[in-house]
C-alpha cells in the first residue's frame, strides 16, 4: 500500500479462517511518526454471538452488551478499524509503544529473576499495572468508537437514519 495513506479498508483488512481472535497489529510508522501500515485480522467466529467468548465489561463496556450477530459483526469490524484510527494519533501510538517496551523489559526481568521471584517484585508489579492500564485504554477507545458505528447501524436498520 502507499506509505502514509490508509484509505481503503481493503488495505488493512484480512479475513483469516484460522484466527481464533480478531485483532490489529503489525503497526509500522515512517520517520515522521505517520502510520504507514497495520494488519487487521478478523476471526472466522466474528459475528457469531453464540460462539464468541464473552467480552470483559471493563475493557469493552459497550461491546460486552451486544447479543445480536449482525451488530456484533459491525462492532468487531468497527472496533478493529478504530484501533487503526487510534494508532494514527500520538496518544494511540504511545499506548502501543510503551507497552511493547515494558513487555520486553518484563521478559528480560523474568529471564534474570525467574517467574517465582517476579511475583514478589514490586517493580514487575508496577510494570504489569501500567501494561494493563494501557491495554484497557486501547480497548476502551476502540469500544467507544465502535459504539458510535453500531448506533448508526441500528438507526439505519430501523430505517430512521438511512440516507
Ligand atoms: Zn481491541
Amino acid at each position: 500500500m502507499t506509505p502514509g495513506a490508509i484509505c481503503s479498508p481493503s488495505d488493512a483488512l484480512a479475513a483469516n479462517p484460522k484466527a481464533t481472535k480478531s485483532q490489529t497489529n503489525d503497526r509500522t510508522y515512517d520517520s515522521n511518526g505517520k502510520l504507514t501500515s497495520a494488519t487487521v485480522t478478523l476471526a472466522k467466529i466474528t459475528g457469531h454471538f453464540s460462539e464468541s467468548r464473552s467480552m470483559d465489561p471493563d475493557n469493552y463496556p459497550f461491546g460486552s452488551k451486544i447479543t445480536k450477530d449482525a451488530e456484533l459483526q459491525v462492532y468487531v469490524i468497527g472496533h478493529e478499524l478504530a484501533h487503526v484510527e487510534d494508532a494514527q494519533t500520538p496518544q494511540g501510538r504511545a499506548a502501543q509503544d510503551v507497552p511493547q517496551g515494558l513487555a520486553s523489559l518484563l521478559g528480560v526481568m523474568k529471564d534474570v529473576e525467574g517467574t517465582r521471584r517476579m511475583q514478589d517484585d514490586p517493580v514487575a508489579g508496577s510494570l504489569t499495572s501500567i501494561l494493563n492500564a494501557d491495554a484497557k485504554r486501547n480497548e476502551n477507545v476502540a469500544d467507544d468508537r465502535a459504539k458510535g458505528i453500531v448506533e448508526s447501524f441500528r438507526q439505519c436498520t430501523s430505517k430512521t437514519g438511512c440516507p
